[in-house]
């Protein structure tokens, strides 16, 4: 079984792909794979400083995500170039991480993939069942203060699908706007739905 859990930024994929881990579902992070892949001198590390130019390289030459996401997060133009460099590759090591997990299980493999952007990639293709994670701007705000100034919020929730179109996509709904308990116990729902204990 595979899930694919998307929402806006901040709204506790993370936190509810986390929770299912704890379940015994193996969690493929969208977020991670990128990251891994903009190592220093790696394909797509030249590749976007051809095509941002070095102003995202940090003092000692790696990417700075925060300056990347400054940049495109300001320039739509900008901002499908980084996916047209980032998504076909990301889905391709979901893939592999995928055979990967399905090789060492016994039985059917259960797994979670956690993905910002699932629904508008072919990432959705990849999942059995969608979950959509939904928090509200403010609580979004409230919970990121620390990561994000709340004007890079909101042009970053600007850019993104939004979440009424999401919601159409939806197997599930989560919603995260109140405590953690009230999130595991709507996971543990869903996992009871979903393995047809109820
Ligand atoms: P991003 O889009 O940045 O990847 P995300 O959607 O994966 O974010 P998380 O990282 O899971 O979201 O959550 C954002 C922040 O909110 C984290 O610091 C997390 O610990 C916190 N958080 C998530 N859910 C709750 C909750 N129900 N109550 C309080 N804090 C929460």
């Amino acid at each position: 079984m595979i899930i694919g859990i998307t929402g806006s930024i901040g709204s506790g994929k993370t936190t509810v792909a986390k929770l299912f881990s704890r379940h015994h579902y193996s969690r493929i992070d969208a977020d991670e794979i990128s990251h891994g892949l903009m190592g220093k001198n790696s394909v797509i590390y030249k590749k976007l400083i051809i095509a941002f130019g070095n102003e995202i390289l940090d003092a000692n030459k790696n990417i700075d995500r925060r300056r990347l996401s400054n940049i495109v997060f300001n320039d739509d133009k900008k901002l499908k170039k980084l996916n047209s460099v980032m998504h076909q590759i990301i889905i391709k090591n979901i893939k592999n991480e995928i055979s990967k997990i399905k090789k060492k299980c016994v039985g059917n493999a259960k797994i979670i993939i956690d993905a910002p952007l699932l629904l508008e990639t072919k990432a959705k293709n990849l999942a059995d069942t969608v979950i959509v994670v939904k928090c509200d701007k403010k609580n979004v705000i409230k919970r990121l203060s620390r990561i994000y100034a709340r004007e890079k919020i909101e042009k970053i929730l600007n850019a993104q699908m939004p979440l009424r179109e999401k919601l159409k996509h939806a197997d599930f709904v989560v919603d995260n706007n109140k405590d953690l308990k009230r999130l595991e116990k709507q996971v543990v729902k869903i996992i009871r739905s979903l393995e047809g204990n109820e």
